[in-house]
């Protein structure tokens, strides 16, 4: 069974979206993924605005 998590305050930084989501231990997490195909960039922060930082700075590698 795949997990679904439920994102909050999903927004789109280039290809990059950044969305909350709580973990179920009380604490929000925040990730940033890219939805460039072969991408495969994703990455959890404890921080939302470390995840919009890289989300802004995320460069796709070729
Ligand atoms: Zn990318």
């Amino acid at each position: 069974m795949p997990v679904y998590r439920r994102f909050r305050n999903v927004i789109r930084i280039g290809p990059v979206e950044v969305g909350t989501y709580f973990d179920g231990r009380g604490r929000n997490r925040h990730t940033a993924a890219c939805t460039a195909p072969g991408c495969g960039f994703s990455t959890d922060y404890n921080d939302r605005a470390a995840a919009e930082l890289a989300a802004r700075t995320h460069r796709c590698q070729p």
